[in-house]
């Protein structure tokens, strides 16, 4: 029986941990070609292994999504490799600085912002050369945070670039209609990932700043405790494949419920 998404290519940002890897594996696993897209080689060359050893092809692209020149010759790579992009998952992130505004540094800031919002950004505007002929779906990792919760007191900068990538998904889906290009944004809850070593406060000072919050139910009503990774690659799939194929603009939540409490 043919894969869902046989012959198609996949690139994948972030791909060497967290929800990225666990996306990379779960396109491969259903028969995308899948290029590994991550700040340091290292980091996605494991990735790699595993997907060859699945039998899927996979390529290992060492870039930064906040350089416009390392995104755009990275996607120029996968083009001239195997051509047409069909799926594009923007999901690199970092928590990057957690405290009280006033004592944000404008750099830390920046590089917030830089990383989460304009890598989406260059994610996306490098993208469409290589998706417009024949169409596609682009995935974008925004956050709860990016509109419905708050509760995590220092984490203005994160927020602002959550939110901005649900505004710029939503202006995107609309301007690329006209492709055939599907944009969906995906707002997780807490995933159990290494997100939290890209957090540029460290964990004494995040406890001091964090307002602590008793939930009855434990974080997320429908599972104790965070999420996990593979749970959002499910999602991914189904947003990359043509069984979403009427759904664009829009936020999707995974986050067993934790938004609404
Ligand atoms: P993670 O740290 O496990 O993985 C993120 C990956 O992105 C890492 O491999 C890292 O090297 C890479 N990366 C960071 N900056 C990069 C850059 N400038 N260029 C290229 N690659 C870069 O984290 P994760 O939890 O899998 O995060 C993935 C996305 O999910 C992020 O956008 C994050 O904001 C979002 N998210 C995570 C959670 C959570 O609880 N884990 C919740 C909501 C949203």
């Amino acid at each position: 029986m043919e894969k869902t998404l046989q012959g198609q290519t996949a690139v994948i940002t972030g791909a060497g941990s967290g929800i990225g890897r666990a996306a990379a594996l779960k396109l491969a696993e259903n028969g995308a070609r899948v290029a590994l897209i991550d700040l340091k080689e290292e980091n996605i060359a494991e990735v790699k292994q595993q997907i060859t050893d699945m039998g899927s092809e996979a390529m290992v692209l060492e870039a930064d999504v906040s350089k416009p020149k390392d995104v755009k010759e990275a996607f120029e790579q996968v083009a001239s490799k195997w051509g047409h992009v069909g799926v594009v998952f923007a999901n690199a992130g970092i928590n990057g600085v957690v405290a009280p505004i006033e004592d944000i540094s404008p750099d830390d800031w920046d590089d917030t912002l830089e990383t989460n919002l304009k890598g989406t950004f260059l994610s996306v505007k490098y993208a469409i050369p290589h998706m417009k002929e024949n169409g596609g779906s682009i995935i974008i990792t925004s956050s709860i945070n990016g509109n419905r919760v708050f509760k995590n007191w220092g984490m203005s900068a994160y927020s602002s670039s959550k939110a901005g990538q649900v505004a710029f998904g939503k202006m995107a889906a609309l301007e690329l209609a006209q492709y055939g290009i599907r944009v969906n944004i995906i707002c997780p809850g807490a995933i159990d990932t290494n997100i939290d070593q890209n957090t540029f406060k460290k964990e004494e000072q995040l406890k001091e700043i964090m307002i602590p919050i008793e939930y009855p139910e434990g974080n997320q009503p429908l599972e104790q405790g965070a999420g996990k990774a593979r749970q959002v690659a499910d999602l991914v799939l189904f947003l990359a494949s043509g069984q979403s194929s009427h759904i664009s603009g829009t936020e999707i939540y995974i986050d067993g419920v934790e938004s609404l409490i």
